[in-house]
């Protein structure tokens, strides 16, 4: 069986993917159990060695490998440029950090006793196509460093880039086996939940293949980690700078046209900035130029699969019949997805509830500060938030009050090496990033001595 990879702005098939069979399969599990024997018996200094180089591959071929980006998934050829660069950078942040992050801990006890941090074996990931180097780099550099070994089941439109991250692995010096991934198809997911070398589960994706993916790691005892769907909060409030505020929505609800768990959907304005921001929001997006994202001075290319554009003309047209107003956009052809502003969204309305994953922003107003808070908490998925206001301690104050893992004060909402980074409700579980992230698939034993 073949997965085909289409180019999502030209529709031209740019490679066909062979999928394992299942003997295949099992001769790359059991590889991995090899390379798991060794691998967790070498130092942060030798793991290090390799992780550098592998940021230094990255780096030194960030142009291509940000056209196989654009290429299978759509973005512009700058934002996958950026994106390969970000993944370096987690590279080096983990080869440089990791040793001291896994220091042991003593405790205060009358006898000796500490925890140290053992590699588990197999982390087996399933990651989305939207940042299909980031989200791989940023589970799977951790997840080295701390001696443990790697299988991936990469989305089906981004093979090539799955392809990509293992032969650069493999180039860095990486034993083989320690990062691989795999062309499967869904039915073959248990198999390797199953299999006694993975120790735990990564998934990155919608809350569908989340439930499906985490019943079955229940099942097998093993742990996970769920980063899901997202429809974060951006509050705005009376005294904002609502200039700066609208810049950065644009911005967080567009980048990537639109596809990414953390990209700000809910707009929520207190009543007397309301029109003002409502207003300068609608200009900055009539101002974006979306068309071909391998062209200079194009901001936003076509959405990942028609059915993704498909689904957001569909959630659009309801929301109109709910009694939104359209302020901007609209239009739908083929894979584009015009950026496109509603305004007077209320919590009964279908973008308010579901996840829009393509470029398309609400505004709901708020009559004050609390009224804000509670609508944003009205929702299901709880990722991340926003809020803008001139006043530091309010706004740390009513950051407490907000029901999600992250929360940024008047800047964008973005993923960071040193922040952990994770959602909780229908967002998900767990933590990736920084030292709790790295902990995560990790044995935290503790010895205690008499
Ligand atoms: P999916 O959740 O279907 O895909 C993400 C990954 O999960 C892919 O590798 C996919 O494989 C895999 N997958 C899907 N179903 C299963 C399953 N039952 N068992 C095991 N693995 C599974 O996302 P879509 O690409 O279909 O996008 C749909 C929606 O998901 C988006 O509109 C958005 O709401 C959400 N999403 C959220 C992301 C985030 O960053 N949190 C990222 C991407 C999507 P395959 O490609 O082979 O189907």
């Amino acid at each position: 069986m073949i997965i085909k990879s289409v180019n999502p702005y030209s529709q031209a098939v740019i490679a066909e993917h062979e999928i394992l069979t299942n003997a295949q399969l099992t001769q790359k599990i059991e590889l991995s159990e090899k390379a798991y024997k060794s691998w967790r018996t070498t130092t942060f200094h030798e793991r290090a060695d390799k992780m550098k180089k592998l940021a230094n591959i990255l780096r030194a071929r960030q142009e291509e490998l940000g056209l196989l980006i654009t290429n299978e998934m759509g973005k512009i050829l700058s934002e996958g440029i950026s994106e390969v660069d970000k993944s370096a950078g987690n590279c080096d942040f983990y080869a440089e950090n990791a040793e001291k992050m896994l220091k042991e801990v003593h405790y205060d006890t009358p006898f000796k006793s500490m925890s140290v941090y053992d590699p588990s074996g197999a982390v087996f990931a399933v990651m989305p196509w939207n940042y299909p180097f980031w989200q791989v780099l940023r589970y799977a550099a951790p997840a080295v460093m701390a001696g443990n070994v790697t299988i991936l089941k990469h989305a089906s439109n981004v093979q090539g880039c799955a392809k990509a991250i293992e032969s650069a692995f493999l180039e860095a010096g990486f034993p083989e086996g320690v990062f691989q991934q795999v062309t499967i198809s869904l039915s073959q997911v248990e198999s390797i939940i199953a299999s006694d070398i993975v120790s735990g589960v990564t998934l990155t994706g919608s809350e569908m293949a989340g439930s499906s993916v985490a019943s079955l790691a229940g099942k097998h005892i093993k742990k996970t980690v769920m980063e899901l769907g997202g429809s974060d909060a951006f509050i705005v409030l009376d005294d904002a700078d609502i200039e700066k505020a609208a810049t950065i929505a644009t911005q967080s609800r567009m980048l990537n046209a639109g596809q990414a768990c953390i990209c700000a959907k809910r707009f929520i304005v207190t009543e007397k900035i309301g029109d003002e921001f409502a207003h300068l929001f609608a200009q900055k997006i009539n101002a974006l130029n979306q068309g071909n994202p391998l062209q200079n001075g194009i901001n936003m290319g076509p959405l990942a699969k028609l059915e993704f554009a498909n689904t957001l003309s569909f959630q659009l047209e309801k929301s109109l019949q709910q009694g939104a107003k359209i302020l901007v956009g609209g239009e739908q052809d083929n894979c584009n997805f015009q950026p496109t502003l509603l305004d007077f969204v209320d919590s009964n309305n279908i973008a308010f509830q579901e996840e829009t994953f393509g470029p398309l922003a609400t505004i709901i107003r708020a009559k004050d500060e609390n009224d804000a808070i509670a609508i944003a908490n009205n929702h299901r998925y709880g990722l991340a938030s926003a809020i803008w206001t001139e006043d530091r301690q309010k706004a740390y104050r009513l950051a407490r009050k907000i029901e999600a893992g992250n929360v940024f004060i008047n800047s964008l909402v973005r993923s960071d090496s040193r922040i952990p980074f994770g959602g909780i409700k229908k967002s998900g579980y767990g933590r990736e990033l920084s030292d709790i992230g790295m902990k995560e698939f990790m044995n935290m034993k503790s010895i205690i001595i008499e």
